[in-house]
């Protein structure tokens, strides 16, 4: 790993090898998130611009490479992990008066959610270290996400998930062959547990805010988003105005802002575009933090209540990540209750075709929370990132889904009900 210089404390700016610390700053206990260092110049005379092939052409986030935390001969897993479709969404993008819409679709991954992103990288970096056992605490899609990978190289996995996880996640953890922990209390309980367990054992830990990796998996979304933008507008690496983002702990939101780092460091790009993070109202920790300038670092844990599982944090572990992708982006924080994030679902579905879970959903009606407040407006060229595909969480989709007509076998009964 040449081109990682090493890993910086967000707290105090410490500098560790990566041989030195798996996980985080040790001056702060668990909170001491560090962020990957790369040298730039190194990666930029290894690799152009132009020398990376585009989305589709096979290898997933493994296309990549040059700018991952991984060795060069670290043996990727054999599921193909990104490559998800751009799918423009111009009947959306004239309902909320913006000039393009772009929805970027990574209920299309492996275990249906962009948590796949994360985990693969997980699973190397255990395995570069020769980890027998890799551990997570999720509210279920990064244990999902840790499950499938897992399975797909015989990696043994212990998953700590709260109880109250959908259904549908609880079994693609018992499918894929993961020993499932399901934990009487919240993620926080869940995440907390784990972290003792992975002390206590000696479990290689991927949980989310926590190891320095996961983000860096993440970033990989916006390679791929610059590269389907640019192919459109005929230029190597394109940029949106506005990026939304669903956000729980905060590790999306700080991935996405890692990758276009990264891309305007090695000269790829000119500029970041805003990145708009949408929490749910029932677990708005961060919205409240950056709409009264409270510091994340003494700001006590919230209790999280929410529709969207998969972004319900009483204390985001990507926070301090979180909170500079939207404060040095000049973007915003956006908070919608569980009633519009539900409606969403639909009217996503009904006007792109994408079926998405509630938390990925709820990155949709904060873009329309946004255009309402004035944060977006009408010549912005919009990325939405479409999480987690909608079959994760039917009980949710039927709330809002209505419902069928119910009929017997007869042409008459067609008539009837369709008043034919
Ligand atoms: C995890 C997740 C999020 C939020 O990501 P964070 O890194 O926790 O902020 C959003 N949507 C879906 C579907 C997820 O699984
Ligand atoms: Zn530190």
């Amino acid at each position: 790993m040449k081109h990682v210089l090493g890993l910086r404390c967000l707290i105090c700016g410490a500098k560790y090898a990566p041989s030195e610390i798996d996980y985080v700053c040790p001056r702060h206990g668990n909170d001491g998130i560090v962020d990957v260092v790369y040298d730039y110049g190194m990666i930029g005379r290894q690799v152009r611009a132009s020398g990376i092939p585009g989305v589709g052409t096979g290898g997933g986030i493994w296309r990549y490479r040059a700018l991952l935390p991984v060795k060069a001969d670290s043996p990727a897993p054999p599921l193909l992990v990104g490559d998800t479709p751009l799918y423009p969404a111009p009947r959306l993008a004239a309902e909320l008066g913006l000039r393009e819409l772009w929805v970027k679709d990574d209920g299309r991954q492996p275990s249906a959610s962009f948590k796949d992103r994360a985990s693969a990288v997980a699973v190397v970096k255990a395995q570069e270290k020769g980890a027998a056992l890799i551990a997570t605490a999720s509210t279920g899609n990064a244990a999902a996400a840790l499950a499938c990978i897992c399975a797909s190289v015989g990696q043994p996995n212990v998953i700590f998930v709260p109880a109250s996880a959908p259904p549908a996640k609880i079994a693609q953890l018992l499918v894929f062959g993961s020993t499932v922990l399901l934990v009487d209390g919240t993620y926080d309980d869940a995440f907390e547990l784990c972290l003792e367990a992975c002390q206590a054992f000696g479990w290689y830990n991927r949980n989310t805010g926590y190891n320095p990796y996961m983000t860096e998996g993440k970033k990989t979304v916006v390679y791929e988003l610059c590269q389907q933008l640019g192919s459109r507008y005929s230029i190597e690496w394109g940029v949106p105005d506005v990026v939304v983002v669903p956000v729980g702990d905060g590790c999306i939101i700080g991935g996405v802002h890692k990758g276009f780092k990264d891309l305007l460091a090695l000269g790829w790009i000119e500029r970041i575009p805003r990145i708009v993070g949408v929490q749910s109202a029932g677990s708005d920790y961060l919205w409240q933090a950056w709409s009264h300038g409270e510091d994340v670092l003494s700001k006590p844990p919230i209790v999280a209540q929410t529709v969207a599982d998969s972004i319900s944090a009483g204390l985001p572990r990507d926070r301090i990540k979180a909170l500079a992708a939207v404060q040095e982006t000049g973007g915003a924080f956006v908070r919608v209750p569980d009633d519009q994030i539900l409606a969403a679902i639909p009217t996503l579905a009904r006007g792109v075709g994408v079926f998405a879970e509630p938390a990925a959903a709820a990155a949709y009606a904060g873009l329309d929370q946004a255009a309402k407040d004035g944060v977006v407006s009408a010549g912005d060229r919009v990325v939405v990132l479409a999480t987690g595909n909608g079959l994760k969480d039917i009980r949710a989709a039927m709330q809002v889904a209505g419902t069928p007509h119910h009929i017997q076998p007869s042409l008459a009964e067609v008539r009837r009900v369709l008043n034919l």
